[in-house]
């Protein structure tokens, strides 16, 4: 049995990624718990391991734990035998019609013959026909208390809305290296490897955050005597490329850092790992962002959006190399010549007279009072968004995934969802240039904006970059820090 199959997690706390520990075992600690699970993200990270899971623990009559089935009981005796037959796992990619659905709808309606639950694990759901997913939300909208479902998806935006709200959506976004190397830890004990934990790190910085992909490298490495060999002094020697490389980054050290890019293209390294490992660096450096000036920061944004686009050329992985050396020459280019646009924009901003605090009197609002409506605001918004790109990149995607909330006199109230992007947004250039502008679309000599932070604009913002991006490739914490 290859390694990926032997360690497959068998109980919650031995999957790997920490989210997902975390919010399954919020959900299945009390009596009720959802009967519709709908599981995303990239493949190789465990989804179909937490969907056996879930099936035993719920049918588990004997759990020690939250999460962990005991493994003794006469049902897991049946999951451990695998004679179980109230479980279902169908692929949707063959059985996607509305006549599977249809017998499943039937064959969902009587009582287990085994278990407590019945389970049905959809894989692939996205592939489901549209008719196949309108049968299937006639069950959902009310599932037989004894039938538990969970969809398992790597392309969450083809599931329809519909089946969406009616599940709990657990995300699996790519393995950090902490995660990796835990996972490998349970491996290197199971087998009795003699690895270090640098060798683990080294391991898990070529698994581009697929728990899959570190336990097949591991293997074969193990199978060739190769651990503690040469390959692995070479991974470090490359390691120490990408540090010194992130370093020269950071200093915005452009020469040095197009230097150090044809040492480790010398070496072979493969560009996508490289491209992995820049990210979570990035990612670990930017989780304490308030350490860093608006400059430092938009120069950090810069460096993502870089990074995420040349991540995209995965497909042509020799021309990858290349493009990121183009992404770097662009830093440099920013770094000698001020952007003229803002300069431009400054001089704007001198000749303009100056803006009036909004908030000056009671009796000065009132007479402003309801020169537009929350409607005309939402009307001329894109175009705002479309505008702001001369000014900012990311602006465009904090604007466009922003609620509106209210009108108040001239005042529009605005709710985002990461408290990054508010900061942004009230930097005083760009809240200028917002008031500005949104003033000259609604005709109105004065604006005003007021930006809260709501949390449950997360996950509405999530699913729009799923939506624009192939999520597969891509850390989710990071596509939020683009923004
Ligand atoms: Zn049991």
């Amino acid at each position: 049995m290859n390694w990926y199959l032997k360690y497959r997690p068998k109980n919650i706390k031995e999957l790997g990624l920490t989210s997902v520990r975390q919010t399954l075992t919020k959900l299945l600690a009390g009596p009720e718990f959802p009967h519709a699970f709908l599981l995303a993200g990239p493949r190789g990270l465990g989804k179909t391991s937490t969907a056996r899971i879930i099936a035993q623990y719920v049918n588990c009559q004997a759990p020690q734990e939250v999460g962990v089935p005991c493994g003794q009981c006469s049902s897991c005796q049946l999951f451990k035998q695998k004679t179980v037959v109230d479980v279902v796992e169908m692929d949707a990619a063959s059985n996607r019609s509305v006549d599977d659905i249809r017998q499943l709808r039937s064959a969902v309606g009587l009582a287990p013959s085994q278990l407590k639950y019945k389970v049905y694990i959809i894989d692939e759901a996205h592939m489901l026909t549209r008719e196949a997913f309108n049968a299937l939300l006639k069950t959902l909208e009310e599932p037989p208390s004894h039938v538990i479902f969970i969809l398992a998806t790597t392309e969450i935006q083809k599931v329809p809305e519909t089946i969406k709200s009616r599940c709990q959506i657990i995300e699996y976004h790519l393995a950090t290296i902490e995660e990796l190397v835990q996972t490998l830890k349970r491996v290197a004990k199971g087998e009795k490897l003699e690895v270090t934990d640098k060798d683990l790190k080294l391991i898990a910085a070529r698994a581009r955050g697929s728990f899959r992909d570190a336990i097949k490298i591991i293997e074969r490495l193990a199978e060739k005597n190769k651990l503690n060999s040469q390959l692995l002094n070479q991974l470090a020697q490359a390691d120490n490329l990408i540090d010194q490389l992130f370093t020269a980054l950071r200093e915005r050290d452009i020469p040095q850092s197009v230097r150090l890019l044809d040492k480790l293209n010398e070496t072979s390294y493969p560009a996508r790992d490289l491209i992995y490992q820049l990210e979570q660096q990035l990612n670990h450096l930017l989780s304490n962002y308030q350490q860093f000036s608006p400059k430092e920061l938009s120069y950090y944004q810069q460096l993502v959006r870089l990074l995420l686009e040349a991540s995209t050329n995965f497909s042509e992985p020799i021309s990858t190399y290349l493009s990121l050396k183009a992404a770097f020459l662009n830093l440099d280019e920013g770094k000698q010549s001020p952007n003229p646009r803002s300069e431009e924009s400054k001089k704007e901003t001198k000749i303009s007279p100056p803006t009036k605090s909004l908030s000056k009197s009671k009796e000065e609002k009132k007479k402003i009072n309801s020169h537009f409506t929350l409607q005309e605001v939402k009307k001329v918004w894109s175009e705002l968004a479309k505008s702001s790109l001369e000014l900012n990149h990311g602006l465009k995607n904090i604007l466009e995934v922003a609620a509106l909330t209210k009108v108040d006199g001239n005042i529009i109230h605005l709710s985002v969802a990461y408290s990054l992007q508010r900061d942004l947004l009230e930097k005083n250039n760009i809240r200028q240039w917002l008031e500005k502008k949104l003033g000259q679309l609604l005709k109105q000599e004065q604006v005003g904006l007021i930006v809260d932070v709501d949390t449950s604009l997360r996950k509405k913002q999530a699913e729009a970059v799923s939506k624009s991006q192939t999520a597969a490739s891509r850390d989710s914490r990071l596509d939020i820090l683009m923004f």
